[in-house]
């Protein structure tokens, strides 16, 4: 799904379900900061969770150009709606996308495609915003796991996800340059989500704190383990594998 009359379609077709389908429930959304169960549902029937997942993965497979004018069209009805989809499309899946092994992309990126899965992205703590590179959290490899120690905050989606991309320090003598992904499920023992924060809008697209206290991560959930930047990786695909590295 690339060519632009495919994507003009796309959006077309997404235009007319926001306007029967969302934009009717929008006070709804509003008021009780959720979305309603059958209105997920008739998202995850029309594809809208697996966007920018490649086809082979069970996606449409939309590439950046593609994702930013269903963006524009998402954009123009509720935000709270707009956002749950946008994050878990975004930066919620690219990273298993773009330095996911096969094994990774195999495992999550079909559920996530149906949208059985929604996935948050974990960054930010209390005094790592705008610097991520002063984060705390911290993996630790023991054996064949990683064991991450940290607490972060305002992550989106996070009350509804089953899958965390998750960073965290693995290296402090190397900077930023010794921080690492993780792929993280919600049931993984240690991790934690907080209570939905009240925001002042954008309600309906949850956001919380996530916390690990020895929370214990396979290794083989480490992510781009042996990968150039997310660049280089879509530029040179057979760079990008840990036998290359
Ligand atoms: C609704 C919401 C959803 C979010 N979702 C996610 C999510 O899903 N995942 C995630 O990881 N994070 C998420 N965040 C966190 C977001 O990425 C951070 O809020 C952002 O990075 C800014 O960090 P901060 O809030 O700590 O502000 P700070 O870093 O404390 O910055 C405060 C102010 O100081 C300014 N400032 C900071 N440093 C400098 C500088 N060096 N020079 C000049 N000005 C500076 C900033 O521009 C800002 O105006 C979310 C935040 C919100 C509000």
């Amino acid at each position: 799904m690339q060519t632009s009359t495919e994507v003009t379609q796309l959006c077309d077709e997404v235009r007319r379900f926001l306007l029967k389908e969302v934009e009717p429930r929008s006070r709804w959304i509003e008021e009780n900061d959720a979305i309603p169960d059958d209105l997920l549902q008739k998202t995850r029937e029309l594809g809208l969770f697996g966007l920018t997942i490649p086809e082979q993965y069970g996606g449409i497979g939309l590439d950046l150009a593609g994702k930013c004018a269903i963006e524009e069209v998402m954009g123009s009805t509720n935000y709270g709606f707009a956002t749950l989809i946008g994050n878990h499309t975004g930066i919620s899946t690219t990273g298993i996308t773009a330095l996911g092994n096969e094994a990774q992309k195999k495992k999550y990126l079909p559920r996530m495609a149906a949208g059985e899965w929604v996935g948050c992205f974990a960054l930010t703590e209390a005094e790592a915003g705008s610097d991520p590179a002063a984060m705390r959290t911290t993996a630790v490899k023991k054996g064949d796991r990683y064991v991450l120690n940290g607490e972060k905050i305002y992550i989106t989606n996070a009350p509804v996800a089953s899958v965390f991309t998750m960073m965290a320090v693995t290296d402090k003598s190397k900077g930023v340059k010794g921080i690492s992904a993780f792929i993280l499920e919600r049931g993984f023992k240690g991790l934690s989500v907080g209570k939905n924060e009240l925001k002042m809008g954008m309600h309906g697209c949850t956001t919380a704190p996530v916390v690990m206290q020895d929370c214990e991560v396979p290794a083989e959930n480490m992510l781009g383990s042996g990968c150039l930047p997310t660049w280089r990786c879509s530029a040179m695909p057979p760079v990008c594998s840990p036998s290359a590295a």
